[in-house]
């Protein structure tokens, strides 16, 4: 009998990260012929021989690293009696993935500091298990051609590991050394080169003296500063016009970083994951100066990303500030020719190469809740990000906040890269210039768009300038959507959180219940509307809704029932906010504020399908300690969800939106909603943001209209009641 032959299909993120010459190595080791090849999205392998089996057993074990793999299904298919095992290259077929960058895996770490290696020292090492990916993309298929390394040819050395199925570089596209790959350069304020034999080590000198370098990373610039020097980290705020906002902070390993932070075993994975993101962390009271996480309890920190980074890390041998190469609001900058008009006010040095950067991505920020990682910006290492869905193939345009863009194509959505909010011209190129690439990327015309429901953003505009039939989907129903498509699920209560989105009723909505079932929904519950004195600007001014929750009223005040604001009215109340200068800053303070083991809750009752926050207002107003109050509020509130849970009675929960970044709220309401009964869900690999929207929108498209289907349980337009009435 002929030993027998498989045939393996391999789906998830598996082109671009080594899964072919892996899959080799293992072929040879078992003695099979047969061979593998990219197609469609997948990795297909025929396997033939006595082994056969033993490799697919394998292969649900043992994956590249960087790999990310969803599903291995199998056949039997007919012996052929080949002789060897093959990497097919050619006929790649359609629907190419596109796979997020990489950071620098060990292996190219140890060849960087290895005075015998040929990589010694080199800041553009990289190999299948590593480096950049779709931030050098220009087109598919992935190859080096159709990325920004088409200009450099490869040297011989280089050629022969590219080409030798036992090396780790075989098909590395990005490959390149010191004699035909990219190279530093250096230049000042003004643009002026600069000349120095050691680019690095001159760098590491300018920030050991408190100057701003702007550095270029992976997907675009960065300014670094010492993170230890109280006048660098004034210096760059006061530059950025960013006076509280917290830095993240890259060290050179996870050694350097522990006496900065608490960090168990599953955040020193993340840190250390290919994603290498932004990782939020409490923080070491005094471990770093106050100016880096102003009145907050935890830090992000981040491991070096590239070999550029490594280097100038462990030169400077100091934990550097590291923070988005931007102005205010603006995309983060990728492009030399322009970095030095748009920077040159803020760095005093440009570490510069000759690498483009096709495409924006920023860090990611990523922590860990519950035991399982959490990302809350989604770009570098995660971007894009393929996540299965059924549908026809459609375009989803975000929030204005925070947006970014889904696609929806062949069984999968994939969500953009953070693109940031649409508040300038350069954010709204931004977004345009994705919405082509995911289009080109996966190859689809988009039959229908959706977008939110909100008439004047600058995303619905956009969705209409598309010609396609648009589906505006309700913002708080994007987020529920969002966490149901995630998990799988069909029918459950979604708690969302967030600050504010248009509700159908015209009024501005964010402390909703919201039924689902499949894409129908129901208001099941929401909190007691309030005033908003000045609209879009109280978002900017906690005093503000403080006003609004003590009944001010007005001309330009609309009604809302914001849980954002909510919070933003208590920081207020209890003295710890006035205006902000980031969004979430007040709430993010009455985080910080409450005090431990606190686990009394002020009165919220729930009258008719409403959270009434009015006798906590009144009792947080007589409370001498703000930090109790602080907690006696936020516990009030869990309470409140786990009531809205029970009489609505819905054994599965979901918490989405902005509100639901705050980790004492979301781990207290998991906890009590678990020993109450219920299965708690919240984001994992969507952000639970407004980065999230698009992929909620994605999951609606086509699904149903703006109007919801069914609210008849209560009338729609939320009604402000006189300030201590009771419902
Ligand atoms: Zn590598
Ligand atoms: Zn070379």
């Amino acid at each position: 009998m002929s030993p027998p032959r498989l045939r393996i299909t391999i789906r998830g993120a598996v082109q671009g990260v080594g899964f072919r010459p892996f899959v080799w190595r293992l072929a040879h080791e078992l003695g099979l012929s047969g061979h593998v090849r990219n197609q469609g999205g997948c990795v297909v392998i025929e396997a033939e021989g006595d082994r056969a089996s033993e490799l697919r057993a394998r292969l649900h074990r043992e994956q590249p690293p960087a790999a990310r793999v969803e599903a291995i299904g199998w056949e039997s298919i007919p012996a052929r009696d080949e002789i060897g095992f093959i990497i097919e290259t050619s006929g790649c077929g359609s629907a190419p993935a596109v796979v997020p960058d990489m950071a620098t895996c060990a292996d190219c770490l140890r060849d960087v500091l290895d005075p015998a290696s040929r990589f010694h020292r080199y800041p553009f090492t990289n190999c299948t298990r590593c480096g950049p990916r779709y931030s050098i993309s220009e087109r598919t298929p992935y190859d080096r051609a159709n990325t920004t390394m088409a200009a450099f040819s490869m040297c011989a050395a280089c050629r022969t590991e590219y080409a030798d199925p036992a090396d780790r570089r075989f098909h590395a596209q990005p490959t390149a050394c010191p004699a035909c790959g990219p190279r530093l350069s250096l230049c000042d304020s003004t643009g002026a080169a600069i000349e120095a034999d050691d680019v690095i080590g001159h760098a590491a000198a300018a920030l050991g003296g408190g100057k701003i370098v702007a550095l270029k990373g992976l997907g675009g610039f960065q300014l670094l500063v010492d993170a230890t020097n109280t006048a660098a980290i004034t210096r760059l705020r006061d530059l950025k016009r960013r006076p509280h906002k917290p830095l993240a902070v890259m060290v050179r390993d996870l050694e350097a970083a522990r006496p900065l932070a608490h960090i168990n075993d599953l955040e020193a994975a993340l840190l250390k994951s290919p994603v290498a993101p932004i990782v939020l962390l409490k923080s070491q009271p005094g471990a770093l100066p106050d100016g880096i996480a102003p009145d907050l309890l935890e830090v992000g920190l981040m491991l070096p990303t590239t070999p550029l980074h490594h280097l100038l890390l462990r030169a400077v041998d100091l934990p550097l500030v590291c923070t988005s190469g931007n102005l205010r609001d603006e995309p983060i900058c990728t492009d030399n020719a322009e970095v030095v008009a748009r920077l040159g006010r803020i760095a005093d040095l440009f570490v510069m190469h000759d690498r483009p950067i096709r495409r924006a991505v920023d860090d990611s920020v990523a922590r860990v809740i519950e035991d399982a990682p959490q990302v809350l910006r989604l770009a570098r290492g995660y971007a894009p990000l393929t996540l299965p869905m059924p549908g026809s193939p459609a375009l989803a345009t975000g929030a204005h906040l925070k947006n970014s863009l889904a696609v929806r194509v062949g069984g999968r959505a994939i969500l953009s890269q953070h693109i940031g909010d649409l508040e300038n011209t350069l954010a709204i190129d931004a977004m345009r210039a994705t919405a082509g690439d995911l289009q080109d990327f996966f190859g689809i015309v988009p039959a229908r768009v959706s977008c939110d429901l909100h008439p004047d953003y600058v995303s619905t505009h956009f969705a209409q300038d598309t010609g396609r039939p648009v589906a505006p989907v309700q913002h708080h129903v994007a987020h529920a959507l969002a966490c149901m498509a995630e998990h799988g699920l069909q029918r459950l209560l979604a708690v969302v959180w967030d600050g504010t989105g248009l509700g159908p009723d015209g009024t501005i909505w964010g402390g909703e219940f919201l039924l689902m079932h499949g894409a129908s929904w129901q208001r099941a519950a929401h909190l007691r509307p309030f005033h908003l004195p000045g609209g879009d600007v109280a978002a900017r001014d906690a005093c503000r809704a403080l006003a609004g929750l003590r009944g001010e009223s007005g001309l330009n005040a609309p009604v809302c029932t914001s849980a954002g604001r909510l919070f933003d009215g208590f920081a207020a109340l209890l003295g710890l906010c006035g205006a902000q200068t980031y969004e979430g800053q007040a709430a993010m303070r009455l985080e910080a504020a409450a005090a431990p083991g606190v686990d009394a809750a002020y009165d919220l009752p729930l009258v008719d399908g409403v959270l009434d926050w009015w006798p906590m207002l009144e009792a947080a107003s007589a409370e001498n300690v703000p930090r109790v109050a602080a907690a006696k509020f936020q516990n009030a509130l869990v309470e409140g969800i786990v009531a809205v849970a029970r009489e609505v009675g819905e054994s599965t929960v979901a918490l989405t939106g902005g509100c639901f970044q705050n980790r004492y709220l979301t781990e207290r309401t998991v906890g009590r909603l678990r020993s109450a009964g219920f299965r708690p869900y919240w984001h994992q690999r969507i952000p639970p943001n407004d980065g999230g929207i698009s992929f909620g929108q994605a999951a609606a498209a086509g699904s149903f209209a703006c109007a919801p289907a069914g609210c008849g349980r209560r009338p729609l337009r939320n009604r402000v009641l006189e300030p201590g009435r009771r419902r």
